[in-house]
């Protein structure tokens, strides 16, 4: 069989022919836990932080981990160990961190959809920054400040209308989406925040899009912030911190992004050249840090040959792998224990019943039921979307740290998804 390398993180790899992940077989993880499984490597994920430190060193920067990726608390865990703040977009996720002992001082709250009951509790928790997101949350947030006897610190999220080339539903830095506040209206707006009562103006952030796999698109998010940060500084308002949001795409299928520390290599430069080089920034990477690092193991029920196609239906589904169903995302499929076989072309599909329960289109394998298949690159945006469709459980989770391995999540069971419901009488 080829040994060309696995896309995605050198930690998951064969050896003799058995696929594993900092040196633990997933086939033996998969007999302990079941199936489907998501596996990630920690040092994966501090590898990937590590490049970013890089391109960093000797600046002032706060990595704000962006948890939506992936909010485990192992996962935060690693991450608040490791030195990073983190961007929250929920109240819901301002516990999870609160919860692995992160200080409020070091979480930021991002978000189109703030609620007063939110913006409450993050107040009592002293978060670091509300990222605003439209003028009528700046005056709900103001509001909710006073009442509370505290002051806010605000960025505003402005929206640089750079197109970042990626899938539309996951670009955001354009005029037609939903976020921010639009560049133009980015001034007056820092006025009105200056004129609110319970307001403090900290910085400027922007955030364009995900899996962005070039340059050229934050070089130019980056000229349309500092040609208003110039601006906003012109008009008396010093904005202490620049904030340049996350949406650095990883490995799939064989995409070359730049690496975390060439690409700020180029933006650092930039801000030299401009004069800002000794602000501090802050960064939101949310899949560049977990998505590689993870996988999820799933076994083969049936192979289905047909006339027009044939069809390996695994265990793992669109609700534990959404980003197909929802993207038309691809993620490499390949066997746990390699060389079995003549290959055949499949559709790798999960149980529920919709079409667009399929994992991965046209896919050659050499499988057999009762085989196992990992799904690589599912560290982000795969367990902090599943679901309970079809009353599926979530899947378990596993990190492996150098060798030794650590249940991170239970599977879900039946009796877990059926106790908030209630019988009629
Ligand atoms: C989702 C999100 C991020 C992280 O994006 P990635 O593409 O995962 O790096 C950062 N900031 C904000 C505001 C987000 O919504």
């Amino acid at each position: 069989m080829s040994a060309a390398p696995l896309p995605g993180s050198p930690q998951v790899a064969y050896q003799d022919d058995a696929l594993q992940v900092e040196g633990v077989a997933l086939a033996d993880l998969a007999r302990r836990h079941g199936t489907p499984l998501f596996v990630y490597s920690k040092a994966s994920m501090l590898e990937a932080l590590a490049a970013y430190q890089r391109g960093f060193a000797g600046r002032k920067v706060k990595i704000c981990y962006a948890l939506k990726a992936n909010s485990s608390l192992a996962i935060l865990q690693t991450f608040a160990r490791a030195g990073c703040g983190f961007d929250i977009v929920s109240g819901g996720e301002l516990e999870r961190v609160l919860a692995v002992g992160v200080r409020g001082a070091d979480i930021i709250f991002s978000g189109v959809g703030k609620t007063r009951a939110e913006m409450r509790r993050a107040l009592e928790a002293g978060i670091g920054c509300f990222n605003v997101e439209s003028e009528a949350e700046l005056e709900v947030l103001s509001e909710v400040a006073s009442a509370a006897g505290k002051t806010a610190a605000i960025s505003l999220r402005v929206n640089p209308n750079v197109d970042p080339k990626t899938h539309p539903y996951i670009s955001t830095g354009l005029k037609g989406n939903k976020f921010g506040i639009a560049h133009e209206r980015a001034l007056e707006v820092y006025r009105r925040a200056r004129e609110l009562p319970g307001l403090r103006v900290a910085g400027i952030d922007c955030h364009i899009g995900s899996q962005i796999t070039e340059v050229a698109p934050y070089l130019d998010a980056m000229d349309r912030i500092l040609d208003l940060v110039a601006q906003i500084e012109a008009a008396g308002m010093p904005l202490a911190h620049i904030d340049f949001g996350g949406g650095l795409g990883i490995s799939y299928n064989g995409e070359q992004p730049p690496a975390a520390d060439a690409l700020w290599q180029q933006l650092l430069a930039r801000l030299d050249a401009r004069g800002y080089g000794e602000r501090q920034f802050m960064i939101e990477p949310g899949r560049s840090l977990v998505g590689n690092a993870g996988v999820c193991v799933s076994e083969v029920l049936y192979l289905k040959p047909g006339e027009a196609k044939n069809f390996c239906v695994i265990d793992a589904a669109m609700n534990d792998l959404p980003r197909p169903a929802m993207y038309q995302a691809f993620h490499a499929i390949v066997p746990v224990a390699r060389g079995g076989g003549e290959p055949a072309h499949y559709d790798v599909v999960g149980p529920v019943c919709e079409s667009g329960d399929w994992i991965g289109r046209d896919r050659s394998l050499a499988v057999r039921p009762g085989d196992l298949l990992a799904v690589l690159s599912a560290g982000a945006y795969c367990m902090s979307m599943a679901s309970n469709y079809n009353t599926r459980g979530r899947a378990a989770e596993v990190l492996v740290d150098g060798g030794e391995s650590f249940l991170i999540r239970e599977r879900e069971d039946v009796a877990d998804q059926l106790r908030k419901e209630k019988l009629l009488p």
